[in-house]
């Protein structure tokens, strides 16, 4: 057996180059060294791969697929090194070619198909199933641009597309083989055939080719390598003749090019209903196909098969599984309803109303007419159901299809056995009013499975001082095993390790001040606290908020220059969807105001405000580790989980929060006296909603330290803003503040001084670190995708090679 040495590991390099690119390894530039290095790790894995694949056919196993139309994995070298085992002898190996494996990784660009925490979430599940060596795999769309690329041109959003192909994408790979057909459009009408069975039959129909393309999910160093699998249109060769022009091709060619930049408000858009079908169907067709190949009776597919709707983009996986049951394989409609119902489950990631799905049914009609049909069905025969069991109102109002609209999540949760919302008070929120109707028609489909994250990634690679320091205090079990940071909470009184922990901080910090110089030319110091909010731009989230307590600070030194504050750095990190004035806005505010704070020397560099602009899972890398402070703000019983506040958490930020979300289980794991608690409960602002009895005008003319600040938007004390501040007063004064920022406002200014005053005392707050850390733990999606795994998917772990076998089987490859 070979084992894997710089020597040979060097020697492989070599070869590859000179084959790949002609040159010598010596004069390869980064490009053809990434791509190297990048085929030659996926040559690794591929035998665990398909002995992955192959184990799971011979053993029959369950296999759980997520399916998601965003998956945001960010860059993948370093995390497929490190879950391989490879990472630090890779490391050696570079540097003894000069090259710095860091700067090498840089190289790759971010796959960024996902706007914000529900791609993310998917791309930490994907790491976890593999990890935890079960049988789950991804299904979603290949875009050929992602997320766009944020620039700031004076103070704006600027959008430019996101050209990750453009270099090629070494880790996937194509298989036109496993294409399939997906239908579209057309007249569908049901006929008798000769059996006597209704059956559709389409007239002028569109046909597209959805060609998969597989990217190997390798699992933290246990031999297990699952599929994430994204869909690509093409035109299948027997159409070419239908269409007489190149614009005509096109229409349909671009189907997969972009991805739809707005993770909240959904537009009647065309194009993404086409998209969802589009992978929804490729998904439940494939995977079909592999279940028949079993040779079982359809009552065995829910043994063999989970599908996991992520959100309710892909909700047209019920219709689709009962269209391929019903039309193609003469199942009854009884017995495909049944399978259809244990094979699905659905998770809901929001209560914002105007997130929740909803198409039109001319829409449905023209584009997915016989899933349009099947959806009728399934709609009456609810009712029908329900009729005598529950009054007539209640089942009007959980019905799919409403006056000239149907109702994804309606749809999601009749059509599944299990709904899960993402954070203890989401869950209870949606039992309680949401989904309420349909917790009492269903109370057994409700359950809560809390989000988590893929903690290797946000410790182990985006933070190798405190991992050293974790290494060296609590041994290095915690690396697979997250709940051993628990650990940690020993050494609360250790001067030393409390000293260390706060020497990798600000390691952290000078890096991270070091990038903020090149990038943005602002200087800072490491030794001013680190204040952090980096999240999508979204008035629920509240960076305004921020922003109003950023201003009130300046004022206050404005007037008082002698103020003894610590020095803070804001750092924000946000896209605002193209469409989303109001957030534009606020980005253009921020940044104008970062503009006049930061180059006003009489307050002495005692604030600065920094914007970075393209936030993506890479900068999240960067940011988050050198965080002294996490900004979890959103309005109470908005945020339905959210993640950020995780991973800033385990890398020892203090968090500032609303209880919202999972802010709830972060001060149960910490406990009140680690945590700035501050602003309305989910309960106060219910009885707002109820009772009517909010006014901000009332505030605002009662209050003279929001009156400055809510004026300063209009009056002209910040420069270089026009309509967007006189947006803001409105939303505020006008529009009677629907986020309650002036409510909240003084208890917010309040918790930033508690964390003033707590950073002054400078052993207090390393406990404080270093109790967070220690319980962050239990948000590991290692436990998330486990619960998952045992309630809803019903899989089991397979059989994982133990480390040693993992590596060394690797190297029979060579
Ligand atoms: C974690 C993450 C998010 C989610 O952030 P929230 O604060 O939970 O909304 C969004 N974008 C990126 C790039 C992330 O890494």
């Amino acid at each position: 057996m070979t084992i894997l040495t710089k020597e040979n590991l060097k020697e492989e390099l070599r070869q590859r180059v000179r084959e790949s690119y002609a040159v010598e390894l010596e004069d390869a530039s980064a490009d053809e060294l990434f791509f190297t290095l990048g085929s030659l790790v996926k040559a690794i894995y591929n035998d665990n791969w398909r002995e992955t694949w192959k184990n799971y056919l011979k053993e029959e196993q369950k296999q759980s697929y997520y399916f998601s139309i965003e998956f945001l994995p960010g860059k993948m070298l370093k995390s497929n090194l490190l879950n391989l085992g490879l990472l630090d002898l890779v490391r050696d190996t570079l540097s003894d070619l000069d090259v710095d494996l860091d700067d090498l990784a840089d190289v790759e660009k971010d796959m960024a198909l996902g706007n914000g925490g529900l791609g993310r979430l998917a791309s930490c599940f994907m790491d976890s199933i593999a990890s935890s060596g079960l049988p789950g795999n991804g299904n979603g769309i290949r875009y050929d641009y992602g997320l766009f690329k944020q620039q700031f041109v004076d103070g704006h959003q600027v959008e430019l597309p996101d050209e990750w192909l453009n270099n090629g994408n070494v880790w996937e790979i194509r298989r036109p083989s496993k294409a399939v057909n997906v239908h579209f459009a057309g007249d569908v009408y049901l006929k008798e055939n000769e059996n006597g069975q209704l059956k559709p039959v389409a007239e002028n129909e569109i046909i597209l080719r959805a060609v998969p393309y597989d990217t190997g999910m390798v699992g933290y160093q246990n031999g297990i390598v699952n599929t994430m699998r994204l869909w690509s249109v093409e035109i299948p060769a027997s159409e070419e003749g239908k269409y007489k022009s190149i614009e005509e091709r096109r229409v349909y060619e671009d189907l997969t090019a972009v991805l739809y930049p707005d993770d909240s408000n959904e537009r009647g858009r065309m194009t993404r209903l086409i998209q969802e079908y589009f992978f929804v169907s490729a998904g439940v067709q494939s995977i079909v196909r592999y279940f028949q190949k079993l040779n079982k009776p359809w009552s065995a597919l829910s043994e063999k098969v989970a599908i996991h709707i992520n959100d309710t983009h892909p909700a047209l996986c019920i219709p689709e599984l009962m269209r391929i049951l019903i039309d193609e394989n003469d199942v009854t409609w009884e017995q495909a309803w049944d399978i259809t119902v244990k094979v699905m489950s659905y998770t809901n990631h929001t209560i914002l109303a105007e997130a929740l799905e909803k198409w039109p049914v001319y829409l449905m009609k023209q584009i997915v007419p016989r899933m349009y049909q099947i959806i009728e069905e399934i709609d009456r025969r609810y009712v029908e159901s329900m009729r005598g069991i529950h009054p007539e109102d209640l089942i009007q109002r959980t019905r799919i299809i409403q006056g000239d609209q149907v109702h994804m999540a309606n749809l999601s949760i009749i059509g599944s056995h299990s709904t899960n919302g993402v954070a203890k008070l989401h869950s209870d929120l949606l039992k309680s009013v949401v989904l309420h109707d349909f917790y009492v028609i269903y109370p057994d489909r409700f359950n809560n499975k809390t989000n988590g994250i893929a903690q290797r990634r946000w410790s182990q690679l985006a933070n190798e001082p405190l991992s050293n320091v974790l290494d060296e205090s609590i041994g290095q079990t915690w690396r697979k095993d997250s709940s051993d940071l628990k650990l940690l909470m020993n050494y609360q009184n250790d001067e030393k390790v409390l000293e260390k922990l706060a020497q990798a901080k600000h390691q952290k910090k000078e890096e991270l001040a070091e990038y903020i110089q090149e990038t943005t030319g602002i200087t800072v110091s490491p030794n001013a606290i680190f204040d952090v909010q980096i999240k999508r731009l979204h008035a629920y989230k509240r960076q305004l908020l921020n922003l109003m307590h950023i201003l009130k600070l300046y004022f206050d030194l404005k007037d008082n220059p002698e103020l003894d504050i610590h020095p803070r750095v804001f750092i924000f990190g946000a896209k605002a969807a193209p469409s989303y004035t109001y957030a534009k806005a606020i980005i253009k505010t921020i940044n104008e105001v970062a503009n006049m704070i930061n180059n006003d020397a009489s307050i002495q560099d005692k604030i600065k405000i920094v914007f970075l602009p393209n936030y993506n899972v890479s900068l999240a890398e960067r940011i988050i580790p050198a965080a002294d402070v996490s900004e979890q703000i959103s309005l109470a019983s908005k945020e339905a989980s959210g993640t950020s506040n995780m991973k800033l958490m385990l890398n020892g930020a203090v968090t500032v929060a609303t209880l919202d979300g999972a802010n709830v289980e972060i001060r149960d794991a910490v406990g009140d006296e680690n945590i700035c608690i501050f602003g309305l409960t989910e309960e106060e602002v219910y009885a707002y909603y109820e009772n009517h009895e909010y006014y901000s005008k009332q505030i605002y003319d009662e209050n003279p330290v929001i009156r400055r600040v809510v004026d300063s938007f209009v009056d002209g004390t910040i420069p270089n803003i026009g309509y967007e501040g006189r947006e803001i007063y409105d939303s505020l004064i006008r529009y009677n503040d629907e986020y309650f920022l002036l409510r909240d406002f003084d208890d917010y200014c309040r918790a930033q001084e508690r964390i003033d005053t707590t950073y002054k005392d400078q052993a207090l707050w390393r406990k404080i670190s270093l109790v967070n850390i220690a319980n962050a733990g239990r948000f590991s999606s290692d436990d998330t995708v486990r619960l998952y795994a045992e309630d809803i998917w019903q899989i089991e772990p397979i059989f994982a090679h133990t480390e040693k076998e993992g590596t060394s089987n690797v190297f029979n490859s060579f």
